[in-house]
């Protein structure tokens, strides 16, 4: 890998739902490894799957674990270590609206992820919920698509899908727990990437702190298409909206 790219994991998760670790475990072993950025990017859903997994269900869960992750982006900075720990979460795209709009406040997160974008459909729920968050809230928040599986664009709507990506500047996520969604069948969709200047990103969806850095076929499928420089702007508006 190519040393001169800043080595992130915008994508983890820890006991607030379905991790192994806590936010300390978390925290500690990304100190011992050369990663610069880690996002803490829990579950957020009221669909089927609220059942099954662990989650940030309620609004004072949610507090707590911002609170949480407060303490220890405090406590790095007073030890003047070389670790930017951000504030994420990843929603179901399966949630009901009012359960979105009712439990997440966007501006207390640095990055908001969404998961299972499918559909032309799935596209008009998000706008519904970017649309609300614009009118209500003074800055619009960071936003990605978790785990992006661009097939379902590929044949109907990929224009659309651009334009909307193009429109929140909304961050396509490589994650290195999914190959297959970044096959060179799929080169049109990353093309368009490239053409268009959409943000990249890279998390690998860890769930145990052995996991963390796995990050490295992530970044072979961005330099592949030539996303290196999505990638750097991604991270500069990280850097501009993290707190010093
Ligand atoms: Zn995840």
């Amino acid at each position: 890998m190519n040393i001169d790219y800043p080595k992130l994991n915008l994508h983890t998760h820890s006991t607030y739902s379905d991790g192994r670790n806590s936010i300390k475990q978390i925290v500690k072993a990304a100190l011992k490894t050369d990663l610069e950025y880690i996002c803490i990017t829990d579950h957020f859903t009221d669909s089927w799957k609220a059942d099954h997994i662990p989650n940030l269900n309620n609004l004072d869960k949610i507090m707590r674990y911002l609170d949480e992750i407060t303490y220890y982006q405090e406590l790095i900075s007073k030890e003047n270590k070389n670790l930017t720990l951000l504030k994420g979460i990843e929603i179901d795209l399966g949630s009901s609206e009012n359960f979105i709009l009712n439990n997440i406040i966007p501006n207390r997160f640095d990055l908001i992820l969404f998961e299972y974008l499918e559909s032309l459909e799935g596209i008009a729920f998000l706008k519904k919920i970017f649309t609300y968050w614009e009118e209500k809230y003074p800055i619009f928040p960071i936003v990605g698509l978790a785990h992006f599986d661009p097939s379902f664009f590929i044949i109907r709507g990929l224009d659309t899908l651009v334009d909307f990506l193009k429109q929140y500047d909304v961050i396509i996520e490589f994650n290195s727990s999914y190959p297959q969604f970044y096959s060179p069948k799929q080169e049109i969709f990353f093309k368009k990437l490239k053409e268009y200047n959409i943000k990249v990103s890279i998390g690998c969806d860890s769930h145990h702190i052995s996991s963390l850095r796995d990050i490295e076929s992530a970044y072979r499928m961005i330099e592949f298409y030539n996303l290196e420089e999505n990638l750097n702007n991604l991270v500069d508006s990280l850097d501009k909206k993290s707190p010093a």
